[in-house]
């Protein structure tokens, strides 16, 4: 069976930065990557990469970042008011607040994002919202393990169940 749209597949995968070879993610047979393939919660272009392999098919190949997270956009960066991150005190945490430190978010509308700081100054935490891999050109390398039709309960839901899919 090969991969296709509505079936679950079944891979592991190293993730590495294409230009600089440096492992970014890596998953094994324990702790594999299980999906619904073909409802679009992939890169597209990974999806259009495994499309048609078999189980036991090995794959290799890059995504360059803008087909993958998108360039950095400078509108991503923004500073905001230290007294937003003082904890019930009125106190900044600066021993949880760090340069380099992701912190989860929200916008006025409630959607969740995560920063990373870049720089604390006495007024502002100046905060990088980008995608941590927006700029990288992406390689992967694995094996697909398994393939297999997605049950109508998957379909329905928009995602694979199972040990490693969701549980519920
Ligand atoms: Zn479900």
């Amino acid at each position: 069976m090969n991969v296709s749209a509505n079936r679950v597949v079944t891979l592991t995968y190293r993730l590495t930065n294409h230009v600089t070879g440096e492992t970014i993610e890596e998953t094994n047979e324990t702790n594999p990557l299980v999906f619904l393939y073909g409802v679009g919660s992939m890169i597209p272009d990974f999806e259009a990469n495994l499309s048609g392999l078999n189980a036991g098919s090995a794959f290799d190949f890059s995504i360059a970042a803008a087909q993958a997270y998108g360039e950095p956009m400078e509108e991503e960066i923004v500073m905001i008011p230290k007294n937003v991150f003082h904890d019930e005190s009125g106190k900044f945490d600066e021993a949880f607040f760090q340069v380099g430190t992701l912190v989860p978010m929200s916008d006025g509308q409630g959607h969740q994002m995560r920063g990373r700081i870049l720089e604390i100054t006495e007024e502002v935490v100046k905060m990088d919202f980008n995608h941590p891999l927006a700029g990288t050109d992406l390689r992967f390398e694995g094996n697909i393990l398994e393939v297999r039709e997605a049950t109508a309960e998957e379909l329905d839901h928009g995602h694979a169940h199972g040990p490693h899919g969701h549980q519920h």
